[in-house]
């Protein structure tokens, strides 16, 4: 058999489709999830049902988002599945999660084995509904997965790890080989779990500061802050913040990261130089 071909399905490499066909692997994938009823859950790129049907097997309702047309036709006259879902035929980077969870009346618990062509964009989609969010649980490749979590110093440590962290507790929960998908994705995977504070540690003013000095001081990584940052920050202001300037940026906490955001919101003459 083509090894592109599962279930019937021909597998469409632009929509990043792998899927999954391991039991074992989608039964730890539910119980770390543990849908419960009435609770409300989100898929994003259900598929051909992989994780669905053992979580909609648990739930009255089930709500998906599967851009793929035949995917979505598939599971509306799926049989036991079917009258349970509300299918959203579009692309997750423009769904709005906050209206869903209004409708709901209570924040979503979004899951999915994510395309990894669009994993990190939908991730930080996702980040700015973190409001209307419970939990989410991803597959993801696993060195994305070392990314959201890895700590300062660290080789690892990045721009994606100190936003999804300003945002969520980041949990890695189970690493995934490529067997375990048709076809066989050439990298290894993970599974994480990114809970948003339900009490910000490091409350930020603005968000778009600590975006935009992530941005500039990871886009020059191998510079020390003075450099990187100096346009925004003195010497004696990086210094009053507790920041040393001699730093790189994988050597600054997020905790430093969102001091120095604060700071620069706090002071807008300094953002036009
Ligand atoms: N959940 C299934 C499984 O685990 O076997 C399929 C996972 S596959 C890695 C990714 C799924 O996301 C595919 O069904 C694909 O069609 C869908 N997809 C791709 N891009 C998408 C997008 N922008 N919005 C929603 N779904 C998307």
């Amino acid at each position: 058999m083509n090894n592109r071909v599962h279930q019937g399905h021909f597998a469409r490499k632009r929509f990043g489709q792998n899927f999954l066909n391991d039991t074992y692997i989608i039964d730890s994938i539910v119980a770390a999830i543990h849908p419960q009823p009435g609770e409300a859950m989100v898929e994003i790129g259900p598929g051909l049902g992989a994780l669905t049907e053992p979580v909609g097997e648990r739930l009255d309702a089930l709500t998906v988002i599967e851009l793929d047309r035949d995917l979505a036709a598939r599971l509306q006259t799926h049989p036991f599945l079917g009258p349970k879902l509300t299918i959203y035929q579009q692309d997750a980077m423009t769904f709005d999660f906050s209206r869903l969870a209004a409708e709901k009346g209570q924040p979503l618990r979004v899951f999915g084995n994510l395309p990894y062509n669009i994993s990190t964009p939908l991730m930080f989609h996702l980040f700015s509904y973190t409001d209307a969010i419970k939990d989410m649980h991803f597959m993801l490749q696993k060195e994305v997965v070392n990314r959201l979590v890895a700590g300062p110093n660290s080789k690892a440590y990045g721009r994606l790890s100190v936003m999804a962290q300003y945002y969520c507790q980041v949990i890695p929960v189970l690493e995934v080989p490529p067997e375990s998908f048709t076809p066989a994705p050439k990298v290894d995977s993970a599974v994480v779990r990114l809970v948003p504070h339900a009490t910000q540690p490091n409350p930020v003013a603005d968000v778009r500061a600590l975006s935009r000095i992530t941005m500039e001081a990871f886009g020059k990584r191998r510079k020390t802050l003075r450099n990187s940052l100096g346009h925004l920050f003195s010497a004696e202001v990086m210094e009053s913040l507790g920041v040393d300037g001699s730093l790189r940026a994988e050597n600054v906490t997020v905790a430093q990261y969102c001091q120095l955001a604060n700071w620069l919101t706090a002071h807008p003459e300094t953002q036009e130089s």
